[in-house]
């Protein structure tokens, strides 16, 4: 455990900087710091979003499921719900490999094969079996020690293979927990309103959370620029990383002020009276920026900045529509995706998509195809989807992408509807989605289904897209800038990369040129272009958007007032 001093716990990211700024009318009531001791129960970490709050703690261990240790008054009884979730697991196994095969080839299908060989495995079900009867304890605590167990054994064997297998125990151990934590007609609820304490949350895993049950969220480690700190922001909850906690602190009470940046273990009656007095302040001053609906986002000269929200799915939909937001700037559909056990299918993606046009009204919602891979990874799908990201992907999978598209087109004759396309670094791919799309239009006319008329956008977010942008501005209607990833390529800065967040900077002045070359060959081209990465949201570069040309920004719902505040201040 590490004791941290005040002055590093506030981040001097810019995204972190960005953040505060916002909040800025929440220092009228400072923390009184030098109240406290150093005693070991505050801890300092980064901000991701700020806020504060308090609830009991529980920890999700390595990003997955929760397991608990529970006493089970019939051993037997545990057994059977064991032995019927081994032959669910077996079945989806079963499933994944045919799937995965077919589409990816039988290499790629073996992870699977080697998950249903363990599982198949009698010293690995003797061990649960064993410790559920011989304890009186519920199965997915047995899995868990059995998963320990067995990984100490592989890391201990000299053979590579076996040590190889380490990886397939834990992603089959997760699967038969998830399965058993379905199939429990009780499914195992989050306390209420409680803080996340996890080390590490992938986006899907986050997005399965029951986000109306988590207050605050603290990650042990991680990036501020992770795609899991992006989607976690978009929860509206403050959320802290790089936090040293103890380990064993689930059901313990606990503050997170993550606008000063740290977390408070077992507070006092004091502690939460003030935490309490955070709280409140900050639902005042959410009131005051709520005074903002309705009014336009200009600035004194007349300038209108058009404010879009960006969006994973339906849950945001109600707060882009309590935020005044002009039109859905990027609806990232992967989270539809990473949600579920398996691919969502056409009519499930079309009743989303036709939702969300609908709730619009007429604005226009731009859908992202597909952006899987990087950090965002799709567990039905294996390594599979750490390969290649973006348009790659849906090229290499044309069935998958298809279905997407199929569905977007049948949502457009219900509003408007923008596609827009991840990933880009050739006018080839844009060449080749256009031939889908049309053999698209084709099928669903012949089938007699309506449809409407989608513009065709593309995400510049590769340094190779905006030193050809002229190229591929004759391509399409619109382009929307990604400046995550577009700092993640240019900055040679991985996702996966340690100390990202000291390397990662979207202030470099590369960044900027990038962004200039974009607007002004969209602007010969005669197109529309907006920002729609985590830069968009900064109001210190708003002067310089705007003398560039920019007049669209795609945010976080939470972040469109703010950044309207700012706006009507401007000249
Ligand atoms: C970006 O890269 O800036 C972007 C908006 O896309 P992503 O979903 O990858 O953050
Ligand atoms: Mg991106």
């Amino acid at each position: 455990m590490r004791g941290v001093s005040r002055s590093e716990s506030t981040s001097d990211t810019p995204t972190a900087a960005l953040v505060f700024a916002f909040f800025m009318p929440l220092f009228i009531y400072p923390f009184p710091f030098s109240c406290y001791n150093a005693s070991m129960k505050k801890f300092f970490g980064k901000t991701v979003f700020p806020g504060v709050s308090y609830g009991e703690i529980a920890v999700i261990r390595n990003a997955e499921s929760i397991v608990r240790r529970l006493p089970v008054a019939d051993p037997e009884a545990e057994v059977k719900r064991f032995t019927s979730a081994m032959a669910m697991t077996k079945l989806h196994l079963e499933n994944i490999f045919h799937r995965v095969a077919g589409e990816l080839g039988e290499n790629n299908a073996q992870i699977f094969e080697a998950q249903r060989l363990i599982l198949d495995d009698k010293d690995f079900q003797d061990s649960i079996l064993s410790i559920i009867k011989e304890q009186a304890v519920n199965a997915e605590y047995a899995i868990a020690i059995t998963r320990a167990n067995f990984t100490k054994i592989f890391a201990d064997m000299d053979d590579l293979y076996i040590k190889e297998r380490i990886a397939d125990l834990k992603d089959l151990c997760k699967r038969l927990v998830r399965i058993l934590q379905n199939a429990a007609e009780e499914k195992r609820e989050l306390p209420q309103k409680c803080i996340i304490v996890t080390d590490d949350l992938t986006p899907s895993e986050l997005i399965r959370l029951n986000h109306e049950n988590v207050a605050a969220i603290i990650f042990r480690h991680g990036s501020i620029n992770s795609h899991a700190s992006i989607l976690a922001r978009a929860m509206n909850i403050p959320v802290i990383l790089n936090v040293p906690l103890p380990e064993d602190i689930a059901g313990e009470i606990a503050i997170v002020n993550s606008q000063d940046g740290y977390v408070i273990l077992s507070p006092n009656d004091e502690e939460i009276k003030h935490a309490q007095k955070l709280i409140n302040a900050s639902i005042k001053y959410a009131k005051k920026l709520n005074e903002l609906k309705g009014l336009p986002s200009v600035t004194k000269s007349g300038r209108k900045i058009k404010l879009l929200a960006n969006i994973g799915g339906l849950k945001d939909l109600e707060s882009a529509l309590q935020n005044d937001a002009e039109g859905i700037g990027l609806f990232r559909s992967e989270f539809l995706y990473m949600e579920k056990n398996d691919y969502p299918t056409e009519n499930e993606q079309f009743s989303v998509y036709k939702q969300v046009t609908y709730a619009m009204d007429g604005k226009e919602v731009i859908i992202r195809t597909l952006d899987i891979g990087s950090d965002k990874y799709l567990e039905y799908l294996g390594k599979a989807s750490e390969e290649i990201r973006g348009i790659r992907f849906s090229l290499n999978h044309e069935n998958i992408f298809r279905t997407q598209l199929r569905a977007i087109y049948r949502a457009s004759f219900y509003g408007k509807i923008g596609i827009l396309i991840p990933m880009v670094t050739s006018p080839v791919e844009v060449k080749k989605v256009k031939e889908i799309i049309a053999d698209i239009k084709n099928d669903l006319v012949s089938e007699g289904v309506s449809i409407g008329n989608p513009r065709l956008g593309i995400m510049i977010e590769t340094p190779a897209a905006v030193f050809i942008a002229d190229e591929l501005a004759k391509e399409v209607d619109f382009f929307s800038i990604g400046t995550n990833d577009l700092t993640q390529y240019a900055l040679a800065v991985d996702c996966h990369n340690a100390d990202r967040d000291i390397y990662y900077n979207p202030h470099h002045p590369a960044i900027f040129s990038m962004i200039k070359l974009t607007v002004r060959a969209a602007k010969k081209a005669g197109i529309k272009v907006s920002i729609c990465g985590e830069m968009a949201a900064n109001p210190d570069l708003l002067p310089d958007f705007l003398q560039i040309g920019v007049n669209e920004l795609s945010v976080l719902p939470s972040l469109i007032f703010p950044l309207r505040k700012r706006i009507r201040k401007l000249d």
